[in-house]
């Protein structure tokens, strides 16, 4: 236990280590190999609970086809020509090419991981460059009181009414030019605690070098404190609690204040999340909706319901926002979603094309992220190794000649 405890710790500092302000690269150094290959192991499987789920709401729903029901559904299921394994010539990772992606950062944690590793760089170059450019960025967290009963959908429309009624009218204008506001980004994130839902955000402001951080605190909590009882959010019962927690500014933030914060909220691996989830700290700080897919393959009911609930209404919001012009200053290509899930690594070996019948074979056995484990561990040899075994009852040992059965 003790050793356990060592090696996360060890894991987490080597991680922050990484997230430096002009660190170059900004993937989070995973332990190693087979660490890497079991959280994508992870990520497959609960990828197949969510498809499972989606399927059971489409059949509920009476579609014609229940896989329609949501997009999620076929992703790195459908092929959309020959199914490529791939191997990256600079990371080592196998993949696939041939297949349908579904982009979605809600609902697929499949397409999440690789989106949010881009993301994650595009955010760290825009950060370093305004503090090139002689600027700083602070940090905005907003945060609003919610309770067990509240249905997701009405907090979040909530929500994105009082952000806009915050932001609207010369005042805030006026705030915006004292702080020297160049941009923002803004993180939507959502978990579920004791409390309920609790969609917050998360934004980074580059402002002037001089803008006075307690000021500008004080200058958003009123405005939030307004836009959110006119929206509804805010009772005045407990304007104290909301004074206290609902705004947090930190001053000089760097990439690694922010990254870890939008992982708090996102970073579901299993090493750390899932994790944590099991924990009383966990449970009342909250977990990501992805937990659930977890939980209902472990039998709990009311997760999937949760799950369906989620989609439902996250399902096309957007979960970054970059204030206009600011991807072109910071020379980044404006990529949708959907576009970064189905790109691919340009400089990649392809290891093998696998048939119609083979790929049928791999959904059977929910080999998805074994094929690419065996890619990766031991190339095409150990995949046609599987094959062998997998494809038919028995094989026959080359070395012997005599028949085994698989
Ligand atoms: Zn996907």
């Amino acid at each position: 236990m003790v050793s356990k405890q060592r090696s996360e710790a060890d894991f987490e500092r080597s991680e922050k280590s990484a997230l430096g302000i002009n660190a170059k690269s900004i993937t989070p150094p995973l332990a190693d190999l087979a660490k890497r290959q079991e959280n994508r192991a992870e990520r497959y499987r609960i990828q197949s609970v969510a498809r499972e789920l989606f399927a059971r709401e489409g059949f509920k729903q009476k579609l014609e086809r229940e896989y329609d029901y949501h997009r999620t559904c076929k992703c790195l299921v459908v092929r959309q020509g020959e199914v490529q394994v791939r191997k990256s010539k600079e990371h080592k990772t196998a993949f696939y090419g041939g297949l349908v992606t579904c982009g979605s950062v809600w609902s697929c944690p499949v397409c999440t991981a690789k989106i949010q590793e881009r993301r994650r760089t595009e955010i760290s170059t825009a950060m370093d460059k305004a503090y090139q450019d002689g600027m700083k960025c602070v940090m905005v967290t907003l945060t609003f009181p919610h309770m067990a009963f509240q249905k997701l959908d009405d907090l979040v429309k909530r929500q994105a009414d009082a952000l806009q009624k915050m932001r609207a009218g010369k005042p805030w204008q006026k705030i915006k030019d004292r702080a020297g506001y160049h941009g923002l980004i803004r993180s939507l994130e959502l978990t579920y605690g004791e409390n309920g839902w609790h969609p917050h955000t998360h934004e980074i402001w580059m402002v002037s070098k001089d803008c006075d951080a307690d000021w500008l605190k004080e200058k958003i909590l009123s405005r939030w404190e307004s836009a959110c009882i006119r929206a509804g959010l805010l009772d005045e019962k407990k304007l104290d609690d909301f004074r206290k927690h609902a705004v947090d500014v930190k001053d000089n933030a760097s990439n690694s204040d922010y990254l870890a914060k939008m992982d708090d909220s996102k970073h579901w691996g299993a090493d750390r999340e899932i994790a944590k989830a099991s924990t009383k700290t966990g449970r009342k700080k909250g977990i990501h909706p992805f937990q659930f897919l977890v939980q209902y393959a472990e039998g709990d009911d009311k997760a999937g319901y949760r799950w369906i609930e989620y989609s439902d209404v996250m399902k096309g919001k957007r979960q970054l926002f970059w204030s206009r012009g600011l991807k072109a200053w910071a020379d980044i290509e404006d990529l949708t979603d959907e576009e970064l899930a189905a790109k691919q690594d340009d400089k990649a070996d392809l290891l093998a094309l696998l048939s119609g019948d083979q790929w049928f074979i791999v959904l059977k056995h929910k080999a998805r992220s074994k094929i690419l484990n065996l890619a990766e561990n031991g190339g095409k040899a150990a995949m046609d190794e599987w094959f062998n075994c997998h494809g038919r009852t028995w094989r026959v040992d080359t070395a012997t000649g005599e028949i085994i059965d698989c």
